[in-house]
């Protein structure tokens, strides 16, 4: 989609800390961490949020997990899985992705 960030991320437009990339997602360490691992995954399809999947994205949410496991899974103490959706749960960026999230304890509930 012309003039998504994450799509030129995705097409590699514009530069990024990729760790993981495979036929439909690509993860990259996101500009300004909020934990020690602070990975984004995201699909290389355009999808503006999770509010927008249906029965057609079982494969990409597939690949997503998957690729967000494999992402974590040298995290020792754990690590979370969130996705922001729209502007109260602080959406900055509306191409779908999630935040992977470990190397230090996280607090629960978010603020
Ligand atoms: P959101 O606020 O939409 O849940 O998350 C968007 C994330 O994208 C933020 O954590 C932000 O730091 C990250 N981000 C924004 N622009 C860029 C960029 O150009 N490159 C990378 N790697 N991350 C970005
Ligand atoms: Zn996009």
């Amino acid at each position: 989609m012309a003039d998504c960030l994450f799509c030129s991320i995705a097409a590699g437009g514009i530069p990024s800390d990729v760790v993981l990339e495979t036929n439909d997602v690509v993860a990259f360490n996101d500009i300004n961490p909020a934990a020690p691992t602070h990975v984004l995954v995201i699909p290389k399809r355009h999808v503006a949020s999770a509010a927008e999947l249906g029965p057609e994205d079982a494969g990409i949410l597939s690949s997503l997990f998957e690729a967000a496991a494999r992402v974590g899974r040298d995290l020792e103490g754990g690590w979370r899985l969130v996705t922001n959706v729209g502007p109260d749960a602080g959406q900055s960026v509306f191409h779908l992705h999630f935040h992977v999230l470990g190397g230090r304890p996280l607090s629960w509930p978010p603020g």
